[in-house]
């Protein structure tokens, strides 16, 4: 699908101060779903805040042929959207005004109906739309943070470790959700460390070690690979 967006990088090398951790990264998001995979402290965090503005970045960085700002909110504005390890919501605000907060880019008069579509997306959080945010289980606080997310109408929607914590069942429910988001046209990019999960409903896959993809591929394909096989899956 030509509208469906594309992410582009050549070259990418980000750090922290003098300290570099990604080098000289080659990889595309193509539309769809793309899973990240990589041990702790490869630099899998550090790649999502480089591709959002939060860290300086060097390189190519195109989104459907045009380059991504330095600037976080012009990323925002430009169709990139992370929700980050740790969730980051307001815990003393109802899931409502999570979700309104999320929408402080659409025009003041499509917010009630970009609220409505996210709640028919996301129906279990119509049913909690009045609830505090950080009474909620880990799992429904992990829904709300990808809803608010999805009130910008991301193109490209990154997520940092969505399973991270989370109960077996709510690690499937949260990647299903990334999975149908993904089918319904917005291209995601997620981190995972849960790599059999993350590989069954990924399109593609890219492993990173020490700041370098040393690993990429379809994801059926890579669960099959040895890299994986050997370092993630503890099979010979
Ligand atoms: P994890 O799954 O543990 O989050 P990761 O692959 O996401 O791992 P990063 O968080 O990107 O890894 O960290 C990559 C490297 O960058 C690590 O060596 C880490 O210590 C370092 N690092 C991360 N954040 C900072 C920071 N704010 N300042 C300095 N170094 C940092």
């Amino acid at each position: 699908d030509a509208k469906r967006a594309h992410l582009q990088v050549q070259g990418l090398s980000a750090g922290y101060g003098a300290f570099l951790v990604l080098r000289d990264l080659r990889f595309e998001v193509k539309p769809g779903l793309t899973v990240i995979l990589g041990p702790n402290g490869a630099g899998k965090t550090t790649l999502l805040k480089a591709l959002m503005g939060l860290i300086p970045r060097q390189g190519l960085a195109l989104l459907d042929g045009e380059e991504l700002p330095d600037k976080t909110h012009e990323v925002v504005r430009g169709g990139v959207t992370l929700v980050a390890e740790g969730r980051q919501l307001f815990p003393q605000m109802t899931v409502l005004e999570n979700l309104e907060l999320g929408g402080w880019l659409v025009p003041k008069a499509e917010r009630a109906h970009r609220i409505e579509q996210v709640l028919a997306d996301f129906p279990k959080l119509r049913e909690r739309a009045q609830q505090l945010a950080g009474t909620m289980s880990g799992g429904e606080q992990q829904m709300v943070a990808v809803a608010r997310a999805m009130m910008s109408a991301p193109r490209l929607l990154m997520l940092d470790e969505p399973s991270l914590g989370l109960a077996p069942r709510m690690v499937d429910e949260l990647l299903t959700i990334a999975r149908r988001i993904a089918d319904a046209g917005t291209t995601v990019l997620m981190v995972e460390q849960n790599v059999k999960k993350a590989l069954a409903v990924a399109d593609r896959g890219y492993v990173l070690e020490r700041g370098v993809l040393v690993a990429s591929g379809p994801a059926r394909l890579l669960e099959r690979s040895n890299v994986i096989r050997e370092a993630y899956l503890g099979a010979g």
